[in-house]
């Protein structure tokens, strides 16, 4: 019987709990997963959405409940798996059906199963949906890329499953091609950088100011009132503060120092350095996650070299506040800066300000800021966050403050990748003299690969003297 609206593929955190929200959402939502017995279970649990759910084990059962044109979300672990979900479905499917892959893609991966798909008359739609298990359940942001006609079967149901900021859907299409991986990828760089960064000023309250976890849970919750609000520096409070029952130790205390990845801040560093676009502070946050997983040679490290200076710096809470407000600033300039260029390049036509408008609600780098970054980029103006007015003035309010605590840190011999790399980003973008005419030089010299000069127009070639050993 064709009766469900949509159909779900992978009852994972994430599926299960999208498909309760498209329920929830007064949709009727058939599922099916490689495991069968959990189609089961999850019907079973389903509770009182259990009149909009529907599902089975066997995938050609699994299809024929869906209504046509039929739509499957594909929510399975991603990689591989999804060619070999695609491999499995196209079969049952017919011209016009549409499958949206709703996973953590590569946005290559996405572009290549476009072109597989092409031909076939089956649709294609790459969805970027962030917001973790309580997203999917109550409402995620969710980055639309594939052909808008295909955008339009699925707006409705999408649209309506999305996290709502001020009344505002945070879904959004994007573009065409891979152009809602792409964006969700850069979402998870710049997740990474705002991590790294908090754990950095957390690191500086520890180990500078010898601050115990309590005393550090009370200023980030503090800060979640100031221009800093947002879920990230929220949950930091709740971190610190929550006490182990087993040890009796605040529990941050007793959690290893090796934090893990699952490629998406990787590839958003790739994705910068191809594009031929400075993310530094992405890319140091992505660094900072490997050097934290080399835990056995940290320690010995520290036996050679010492500690950092314990509890000898001097540097205000307020200064700690604004540095991370500069921090951040860069390194959404980065993100933004990296999407904008890659738009160009795949002809995307990336709406800037939509995606920060989606990003307010929903997704874990959900913010007040990212409210300011939409209004600044309301209209398509300018590409930088650094140049844009809002953002001038807050850049020229805190990056003293950013200053003194990178200084504090390299003093204190405490490691600040982010906000010192944050820091170098600023000063090289507002450099009108740097300094590679010298690189440009040595280019010249050893390779002649010409410079230009500052007075006259043309490519210029010096004849340098050789250093041939006679
Ligand atoms: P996951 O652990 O990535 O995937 C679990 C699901 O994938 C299960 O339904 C599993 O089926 C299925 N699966 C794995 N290999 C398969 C294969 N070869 N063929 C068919 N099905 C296969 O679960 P998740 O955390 O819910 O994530 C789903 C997707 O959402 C991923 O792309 C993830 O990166 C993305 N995502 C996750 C989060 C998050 O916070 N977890 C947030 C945003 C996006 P079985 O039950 O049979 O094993």
């Amino acid at each position: 019987m064709e009766e469900a609206d949509i159909g779900l593929i992978g009852l994972g955190v994430m599926g299960e709990n999208l498909a309760l929200n498209i329920a929830d959402n007064g949709y009727k939502v058939a599922v099916f997963n490689r495991t069968a017995e959990k189609v089961e279970t999850f019907l079973n649990n389903s509770g009182e959405l259990r009149a909009n759910v529907m599902g089975s084990g066997d995938l050609a059962a699994f299809v024929a409940m869906l209504k046509r044109p039929r739509s499957v979300i594909i929510m399975v672990k991603a990689g591989q798996p999804v060619d070999e979900v695609i491999a499995e479905l196209k079969p049952h499917l017919a011209e016009g059906d549409v499958i949206i892959d709703a996973g953590n893609a590569n946005y290559h991966d996405t572009v290549r199963r476009f072109s597989e798909l092409d031909g076939t008359g089956i649709g294609f739609l790459g969805i970027g949906v962030s917001g973790g298990e309580e997203g999917a359940r109550h409402g995620p942001s969710i980055m639309v890329g594939g052909s808008e006609a295909q955008w339009k079967n699925a707006e409705g149901v999408l649209t309506a499953i999305s996290a709502k900021f001020n009344g505002e859907p945070c879904c959004a299409y994007l573009g065409t091609g891979g152009a809602g991986h792409f964006v969700k990828t850069i979402h998870n760089g710049i997740e990474y950088a705002d991590m790294q960064m908090i754990a950095e000023i957390y690191g500086i309250m520890r180990d500078g100011l010898g601050m115990s976890p309590e005393a550090c849970a009370k200023v980030f919750t503090e800060w979640n009132s100031g221009p800093l609000d947002s879920y990230l520096i929220e949950i930091t409070g709740h971190v610190l503060a929550a006490m182990d029952a087993d040890s009796g130790k605040p529990l941050v205390d007793v959690i290893v120092d090796a934090a893990g990845q699952k490629g998406t801040g990787r590839w958003s560093a790739i994705e910068a350095l191809s594009l031929g676009v400075s993310a530094t502070t992405i890319e140091g946050a992505v660094a900072a996650r490997s050097i934290s997983a080399m835990r056995e040679e940290r320690i010995k490290g520290e036996e050679i070299y010492g500690a950092g200076a314990k509890g000898k710096a001097t540097i205000s809470l307020e200064a700690l506040e604004k540095a991370l407000l500069a921090g951040k600033i860069a390194a959404y300039a980065q993100g933004f800066a990296v999407m904008a260029k890659a738009s160009e390049e795949h002809g995307w036509n990336l709406p800037l300000d939509a995606i920060a408008r989606i990003w307010r609600a929903g997704c874990i780098i959900r913010s007040r800021f990212l409210d300011q970054i939409a209004q600044s980029f309301a209209g398509g103006a300018g590409t930088n966050l650094l140049v844009q007015p809002a953002f001038v003035e807050m850049m020229k309010d805190s990056s003293a403050a950013l200053r003194a605590v990178v200084a504090t840190c390299a003093i204190n011999e405490l490691p600040a990748p982010c906000l010192s790399s944050a820091l170098a980003y600023f000063d090289a973008y507002r450099q009108a003299r740097g300094t590679t005419n010298l690189t440009q030089g040595q280019r010249d010299f050893f390779g002649a690969h010409g410079f230009k000069r500052l007075d006259r127009d043309g490519d210029f070639h010096h004849e340098w003297p050789s250093l041939v050993e006679k």
